[in-house]
């Protein structure tokens, strides 16, 4: 998606630059990798702490707050045997769009 963004305004540009600058913007923590577990990678601009809602009708990944989410504790025997740095949570559903359109 990002690929085809930005070909649209450099034409000449290639897959393995853009991808390539993602990474490396990722690597600098500009943005984000999102692991979607399917589906083309994802890149997030997105870098305050929030959540993903996954639509499994359209695929769209939807940032969303949840101060509650922020207050899930690291369960003792997780965090023993792990370093966690950080924890993700990724709802799965349908979306909002879908929802009333009808789709599913
Ligand atoms: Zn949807
Ligand atoms: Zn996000």
């Amino acid at each position: 998606m990002v690929y085809h963004r930005i070909k649209r305004e450099f034409p000449n540009i290639s897959f393995d630059t853009v991808n390539r600058t993602l990474h490396c913007l990722s690597e600098k923590g500009l943005i984000r990798k999102v692991e979607s577990g399917y589906g083309p990678r994802r890149f997030d601009a997105n870098l305050r702490t929030h959540y993903h809602f996954r639509c499994s009708n359209c695929k769209k990944i939807i940032d969303f707050d949840c101060s509650e989410y922020g207050n899930i504790k690291i369960p003792e025997g997780i965090a023993k045997r792990f370093k966690v740095l950080r924890q993700e949570i990724i709802l799965e559903g349908i979306c909002p769009e879908c929802l009333t359109k009808n789709t599913v």
